[in-house]
């Protein structure tokens, strides 16, 4: 891997070898992160584990850990934050928490980056000049927020270097998954894989690996890092790219998010040729007239509009009837690729099985990732983790050999895009073992369906409940 000039698109990475699939070009610990404020509770401060019972810091009750090993290594990041917070007497929020952590840590380093990293930090873009009124605003707030946090021994710094700090935060900050990559729980800067630009068709991946802090042995301990991992066999010099919008949007829409929160105009080779558009908003094969098809498509963006609502209230009822008076309507007009009709099975999907009617939840889950794998790349993460929960979801209906497929496609992606030690991977693994053992007995007969044996509590039946329990 090096670092080299990508013309329009500034500096960007390529290959300086042939690489393979599921190849890991690049593990990079946090130059510094920081979880949630709103999440602070829930969420340990130092491997960025989501889970319960969390272990309190006695000095500023902010921070939280799983234990001592996870408080003991988060100590050097904490230690100045800590007093900061007592000084301010509240914690503030996480953009001026990591501009802290950013500017600490750059004084502990006094500037000097170590050998792994191609970039010092403060050498990361601001974008300053590109951020419209109302935003640049806010970060104005949190500069005047950040100068009162900082406390006063600290070295000082000129107000627009804070600022050029809050900008390159804005530009370059990672959000944070869970160790399940269900929820964002925080944000982090990572420098190295600042320089991988955008493609959205890319040739690699990046994901955080949690790491391993609660193995008995030290030997064993491996940090939290975000890795860049390889979707496929790429050649020597070719750049080296990643996703930064999700692929299920039409190219427009990718280049308007794009646009807004990156600010560039993405001219990669799926937006000139408006690859999958055809696809994402096309017509069922039944050849509804073009005002039918218009007709629907309004409908059916404005009932999502609606359900969104409905969710953000809690009212499942109201999803269910708003999603099932939808797909109505979309039937015989929206092909199963349309991404309105993907979205409703895909709420459908998640909000049964939420509900535990698994063989409801089946039937839509089932449609959804048929469209997905017609839209996706073959090794694209979040169709590998609908292709895990929708496995999971046949499984509990009673469909074992589908489920059990799904479950089979979800570990191939997830041993390209997580590797074997991540521990979804190891969720997918004890979940297909256990498919392929009902699987076996299936076929042998020797299962009597009706008298299903009540089986003790694995710890991978603990994890599938866990997971769905999360959803
Ligand atoms: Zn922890
Ligand atoms: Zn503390
Ligand atoms: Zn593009």
């Amino acid at each position: 891997m090096e670092l080299f000039d990508a013309r329009v698109k500034g500096r960007g990475l390529r290959a300086s070898r042939e690489l393979s699939t599921g190849e890991v070009l690049l593990a990079e610990p946090g130059y510094a992160a920081v979880v949630y404020s709103s999440l602070a509770s829930q969420v340990c401060h130092s491997c960025f584990r989501r889970q319960a019972n969390l272990h309190r810091c006695a000095q500023c009750r902010f921070a939280h850990y799983c234990n001592r090993t996870c408080q003991t290594a988060g100590w050097d990041e904490h230690k100045q934050e800590c007093a900061a917070i007592r000084k301010l007497g509240a914690a503030p929020n996480e953009n001026v928490r990591l501009a802290g952590r950013l500017l600490w840590r750059r004084n502990r380093d006094q500037g000097l980056a170590s050998d792994s990293q191609l970039l010092a930090v403060d050498q990361l873009q601001d974008h300053l000049r590109d951020l419209p009124g109302e935003q640049l605003q806010a970060l104005q707030a949190d500069v005047q927020t950040f100068l009162r946090f900082w406390s006063c021994g600290s070295k000082q710094h000129p107000a627009d270097f804070i600022s050029h700090v809050f900008g390159l935060i804005k530009s370059n900050g990672l959000t944070l998954p869970d160790q399940r990559g269900l929820q964002m729980v925080g944000l982090g800067l990572f420098p190295n894989l600042s320089l991988v630009n955008h493609d959205c068709w890319p040739n690699c991946t990046a994901t955080l690996n949690h790491g391993n802090q609660s193995a008995v042995s030290s030997t064993l301990h491996s940090p939290l890092r975000m890795e860049l991992r390889a979707l496929g066999r790429i050649c020597q010099g070719e750049e080296l790219t990643i996703s930064y919008v999700d692929a299920l949007n039409l190219s427009a829409d990718r280049q308007k998010q794009l646009k807004e929160r990156f600010h560039f105009d993405c001219s990669c080779d799926h937006c000139s040729r408006h690859v999958g558009d055809d696809l994402m908003a096309a017509a069922a094969e039944a050849k509804p007239s073009a005002d039918a098809v218009k007709e629907v498509s309004a409908f059916s963006k404005e009932t999502l509009e609606k359900v969104e609502e409905a969710r953000r209230d809690g009212d499942h009822s109201q999803v269910l009837k708003l999603c099932q008076e939808c797909l109505e309507k979309q039937q015989d007009v929206l092909a199963d690729t349309h991404l309105y009709k993907l979205k409703v099975l895909s709420v459908l999907a998640e909000v049964l099985t939420y509900h535990r009617k698994f063989s409801e939840a089946a039937g839509y889950a089932r449609k959804m990732v048929e469209g997905y794998m017609k839209l996706y790349h073959p090794n694209n993460a979040q169709l590998g983790l609908a292709l895990m929960r929708s496995g999971v979801t046949h499984w509990h209906a009673g469909q074992v050999e589908v489920g059990h497929k799904m479950i089979c496609e979800a570990y191939r992606i997830m041993m390209v895009t997580h590797g074997p030690n991540h521990s979804i991977t190891r969720d997918l693994e004890s979940i297909r073992s256990q498919t392929e053992v009902e699987l076996k007995a299936l076929q042998e007969n020797v299962l009597d369906l009706k008298n299903l044996p009540v089986t003790s509590s694995s710890s991978a039946q603990e994890n599938t409940k866990d997971f769905l329990r999360q959803q």
